[in-house]
Order: structure tokens, then C-alpha cells, then sequence
């Protein structure tokens, strides 16, 4: 089916309380392999390219690949750019056809942060398109423990800063760290919950594969309704992809090692959309389920409407 903006997908998973995987387009093998998992499991997914896969094939090429084989499979898929730079690069992404940006001014100043994220804002939404932004910083590894501590997100600005810019949903600072490969990090749940209850948005959860599970869990439980996966995913396609070249050093057919690679990427995208509790959201005629009744239980509560698609 066509692609769909972000807007609706994150609405429904914040009803519902799951949360979409986010996952990067950064090659055509990963790319196959996210859509195909995605639509086993009947599960919305969003699909982003991000700086890195910018300087590595450019804007335009990826996005046409994920238009394409978006239209190829009936479960609804987003196309997002990840971690915008500029006003002039969310204009670009716009009109080559991304249903959901990114402004993230979060390195910046926090009033500067605010300008340019209110005009990245009012620009998308005169086209109708949703906008992520980031308040605290979500950092690269190799920080140290009190460097991410004192990146966090204050909720209070959190609050202020979401009324002022009208973005659509918030990449919040709340413990994980990008690139990390090592599921060892433990997210700060009682701030997750504090930025929930004073902003109303889907908050986004990026570097989740350094995340241990029950805390992200956790954080879905709290509002988390996006959560972003790259180096999970990159592990596995290398990994496979140097098992297949050791296993067959003189093969140069590229097409054979990348066939294991992209079966490894499928199997754990498969394993975040269960974990996420994004499987079986969508039915055979790619419509949404009806979300189940909206529960705010909590951490530790008796449900938190995770793995309990219902019609
Ligand atoms: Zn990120």
C-alpha cells in the first residue's frame, strides 16, 4: 500500500500500548529483510534513513527503494527521516516523499533547539506531515555514566518545550546510548514516567539495542510508543556476512553471502516486533486492529497491553 505518516501508526500504538519498531533502511538485503518480517507478523513498521545512509547513498535512492516496496506488501509502512540535521534537509526529505521527519536540535542550545525544531514543525504540518524531535541528548558510546546522566531529559522542560514547538512526538534522553552492542544499559523508568504524564506525544526511545528487554518493556508501558533499532541489526548482517565468507572464501557471487546475512536481519527484526508487542496489530486487509482498552497500569501493574492484539 501506499506509505503512511507517522501520525496515525504512533496513534494507535499509544492507545494500544505498544510500540512500532523503528528500523534503519540502510540497504536493499536490510531493507527486504525488515519488510518481509514485518508482514509475517502483520505488524506496522517504520522505516528510516538516517545521516550516516545519507552520506552513504544519498537521500533519494533509499527513499524510492522503501516508496517501492512499501507498495508491494498491505501492512502500513512509514518512511522517516532519522535524526534530520537542518531545516533544509527536512525540506528535502519532504519533497522527495518522507512521511515523517526529524529536526534533532538536541546538541543545540535549548531556545535554538526550539526556533529551528517550531519552524522544521510549521513547515511539515502545512504539507501534513508529523515531526520527531529530541530533547536531551541520546549519545554515541564511549561517554561515561555521569555524561548520560546529565544528557537525560528534564520533564519539566519536556513539557515546555513540546507546547512551544507542537512537534508530534519526542525522542527522549532516559539512559540508552547509540551504537551500543551490549545489552546491558538500564533505562530510567521513573523519568520516562514523569515525561509521560506531562507530555501528552508518543515518546521515542533511540540506541535500544544497548537496552536490556524488560526495560523497554517498561518504558512502552510508560508511553515509549516508538522505538528506534540499528546496531542489533547491523551485528547480525555482518556477522552472518563473515561466517558466509569464511565458510566460502572463494565465492564471489556477493548475491550468496548476502542471502544468509539478510535471513539473520529478518529473524531479529522478527524478535523486536514481538518484543515491542507490534505483531498481530494488523489484519489481513491491512487495517488496523481495534486497539484493546486503553490501560495505564503501570510498571508492575496486571497488564500493559503488550502481546494482546485483540479485533
Ligand atoms: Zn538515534
Amino acid at each position: 500500500m501506499p506509505l503512511v505518516r507517522s501520525t496515525e501508526v504512533l496513534q494507535y500504538a499509544h492507545e494500544a500500548r505498544f510500540a512500532v519498531g523503528a528500523f534503519n533502511a540502510d540497504n536493499m538485503e536490510i531493507l527486504q529483510a525488515i519488510i518481509e518480517a514485518a508482514e509475517e507478523e502483520r505488524a506496522p513498521v517504520i522505516l528510516q534513513v538516517s545521516g550516516p545512509t545519507i552520506l552513504y547513498a544519498g537521500l533519494t535512492l533509499p527513499a524510492a527503494m522503501v516508496r517501492t516496496i512499501a507498495e508491494e506488501v498491505d501492512i502500513p509502512v512509514v518512511l522517516h527521516l532519522d535524526h534530520g540535521i537542518s531545516f533544509a534537509q527536512n525540506v528535502h526529505a519532504l519533497r522527495t516523499g518522507f512521511t515523517s521527519l526529524m529536526f534533532d536540535g538536541s546538541r543545540l542550545p535549548y531556545e535554538e533547539n526550539i526556533n529551528i525544531t517550531t519552524q522544521v514543525v510549521q513547515m511539515a504540518h502545512s504539507a501534513g506531515i508529523p515531526v520527531e524531535a529530541e530533547l536531551g541528548k541520546v549519545l554515541q558510546t564511549g561517554v561515561t555514566a555521569r555524561e548520560v546522566a546529565n544528557a537525560m531529559t528534564e520533564p519539566d522542560e519536556a513539557a515546555d518545550f513540546v507546547q512551544r514547538t507542537g512537534c508530534d512526538s519526542l525522542a527522549v534522553a532516559v539512559g540508552s546510548i547509540h551504537a551500543m552492542t551490549d545489552r546491558q544499559a538500564e533505562l530510567d523508568i521513573d523519568r520516562v514516567h514523569s515525561i509521560s504524564e506531562q507530555v501528552a506525544i508518543p515518546l521515542v526511545l533511540h540506541g535500544s539495542s544497548g537496552v536490556k528487554h524488560e526495560s523497554v518493556l517498561e518504558a512502552i508501558t510508560y508511553g515509549v510508543c516508538k522505538v528506534n533499532v540499528s546496531t542489533y541489526l547491523k551485528q547480525a548482517f555482518v556477522g552472518a556476512l563473515r561466517d558466509a565468507m569464511q565458510a566460502e572464501p572463494a565465492e564471489v557471487d556477493f548475491r550468496k553471502l548476502f542471502t544468509p546475512a539478510r535471513e539473520a536481519v529478518k529473524e531479529r527484526v522478527r524478535e523486536k516486533l514481538r518484543l515491542f508487542g507490534a505483531s498481530g496489530r494488523i489484519s489481513g486487509t491491512g487495517a488496523f486492529r481495534s486497539p484493546p482498552v486503553q490501560r495505564r497500569s503501570g510498571a508492575g501493574g496486571a497488564s500493559n497491553g503488550i502481546n494482546d492484539a485483540v479485533d
